[in-house]
């Protein structure tokens, strides 16, 4: 079977501002939330970008042994959940932290079933909510505006509830 490919809209091969330690950050291409103020316009249309294989994106990962993590990021990955898996798996099989950016809460991520749930479950940190112009803020670390919250996944799956991730708070 042809192997799904995932439309991206760039990478940052080393990050330090998408989630702790050093991440390679992948900007998917498309998103349905269209969030006035958005920094990544260019990620919005859903035909844009260039696509890539779960494969040729591990590969690159690969290159760097410093990498500490992968984050999710766009664009909106969870509106590209099924071509999205078999990377999110292979940065797990490679013992990397996985992290995800979504305009979606968590709870409206629960209510859009498959293939969402099994992405979902795959991310050890999710950072959730769409970024809100009048909640916009340069002291919250990792997020744009003050509503979007930095989770737990499976503390909050488990818990049917968001529960904030330890360690990722922004510090008092
Ligand atoms: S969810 Fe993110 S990429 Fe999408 S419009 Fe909102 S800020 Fe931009």
């Amino acid at each position: 079977m042809e192997e799904t490919r995932i439309r991206i809209a760039g990478f940052t091969p080393e990050s330090i501002v998408d989630g702790i330690g050093l991440r390679f950050t992948v900007f998917v291409q498309g998103c349905p939330h269209r969030c006035e103020g958005c920094h990544n316009p260019q990620t919005h249309p859903a035909g844009g970008g260039r696509l890539y294989t779960a494969e040729e994106i591990l590969e690159k990962i690969e290159r760097n042994p410093l990498l500490s993590g992968v984050t999710l990021s766009g664009g909106e990955p969870f509106a590209q959940a099924a071509a999205l898996l078999p990377l999110a798996r292979g940065v797990r099989e490679r013992g990397l932290h996985l992290c995800a950016y979504s305009g979606y809460t968590f709870e409206e991520l629960l209510t859009l079933g498959e293939p969402v749930r099994s992405l979902l479950e795959e991310c050890q940190v999710l950072i959730d909510g769409p970024f809100l112009l009048a909640q916009r803020t340069l002291e919250k670390r990792f997020a744009g505006s003050r509503n979007q919250r930095i989770l737990d996944v499976s503390a909050s799956l488990a818990a049917g509830e968001p529960v904030l991730m330890e360690g990722w708070q922004t510090p008092a």
